[in-house]
């Protein structure tokens, strides 16, 4: 799944820059969905579910990349 997080002044003054978080299978990829983040099982390979978490900052200067 993607999950998109807006940009954000925290409390202590830190800025969080918007940024998208991938959630996938860590044994084979497989992009879930949240209703499938609490399962035993990846519903695509059949291993016990782990998950794979990556985020990409969006900002204008960096060129968006790793977007299958
Ligand atoms: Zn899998």
């Amino acid at each position: 799944m993607n999950k998109n997080v807006a940009a954000e002044q925290l409390a202590d003054g830190t800025v969080v820059s918007s940024h998208n978080i991938e959630i996938v299978c860590a044994a084979c990829g497989y992009d879930l969905e949240e209703a499938e983040l609490d399962a035993d099982k990846c519903s695509d390979c059949g291993q016990d579910l782990g998950l794979k978490q990556s985020v990409s900052v969006q900002a204008t200067s960096i060129p968006a990349y790793g977007e299958a």
